[in-house]
């Protein structure tokens, strides 16, 4: 498998995945056609399926043209969201084969950012759209906090070489928020560097490792002692449990970060 990402808008990333010999591709998250078109007659690959995480048009925006440009594609999308020209449905566990490129992806429920949001586990890749970012997660929409917490508990728990494929380069900015909640963490301040240092020569910072965002991102970090304290402090109470953690970080980076 090959990964590669297409640009769209500021900082949209929609992932082409393709085949060893570049023959065929499937497309995550097209928002936008024609940057799609362009890479696919650049690169003369023959797309077959399109994947949807969620709803937001910034993520199926393209779907509609990709369709009428190509009728063979399959578009795979969550049940119980309205996706435009969605031909398979998807619910946790299902399997995605892709036969022309010979891969398959299972199927996460990953509910918080949307309430239907879902995320393409294989070859240990995840495609995760908006609901962990690398550095930050997602914002809360039509879904509960609760729900963003199960989410990204069930992706903490992942094997740590998992690369996960976010759908927009927030990563510096995340990173910001990151050093208020642990401005001592010495992996997150070189990691600050290091991304910092790729985005100054125009390098996607995405995928991440599992294992980098758990060292580093705080919105998987809500059971370590030193974020609970500053959650708690941000609260001005204690807090029992790791989902309150979590939502008490979510809600400040709402109101005062971004
Ligand atoms: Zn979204």
């Amino acid at each position: 498998m090959i990964v590669e990402p297409v640009r769209a808008f500021s900082d949209n990333y929609i992932w082409m995945i393709l085949n060893d010999i570049r023959s065929h591709c499937a497309i995550v998250d097209p928002g936008d056609a024609q940057p799609v078109i362009q890479w696919l007659e650049r690169e003369g690959v023959e797309p077959v399926a399109i994947l949807i995480t969620h709803h937001h048009g910034d993520h199926v925006g393209g779907v509609r043209n990709l369709v009428s440009r190509f009728p063979g594609l399959e578009v795979y999308g969550p049940a119980s969201e309205r996706i435009p020209a969605i031909t398979q449905t998807l619910v946790e566990g299902d399997i995605v084969h892709l036969g022309e490129l010979g891969l398959e992806f299972s199927v996460l429920d990953v509910p918080g950012h949307t309430a239907g949001h879902i995320a393409y586990l294989g070859q240990g890749a995840l495609f995760c759209g908006d609901t962990l970012f690398a550095g930050g997660c997602g914002r809360v929409f039509d879904g509960t906090f609760q729900q963003l917490c199960a989410s990204l508990k069930k992706i903490r728990d992942l094997p740590e070489e998992t690369l996960v494929y976010c759908a927009h380069e927030y990563t510096l900015d995340n990173l910001g928020f990151a050093k208020w909640v642990e401005p001592d963490n010495p992996e997150l301040l070189l990691r600050d560097d290091h991304d910092m240092a790729l985005q100054e020569k125009g390098i996607p910072t995405v995928p991440s490792r599992l294992a980098l965002e758990k060292a580093t991102n705080p919105f998987l970090r809500f059971d370590v002692p030193a974020v609970i304290q500053r959650a708690e402090q941000q609260a001005g109470r204690s807090l029992a449990e790791a989902c309150e953690v979590f939502t008490v970080l979510r809600q400040w980076k709402d109101s005062e970060y971004d």
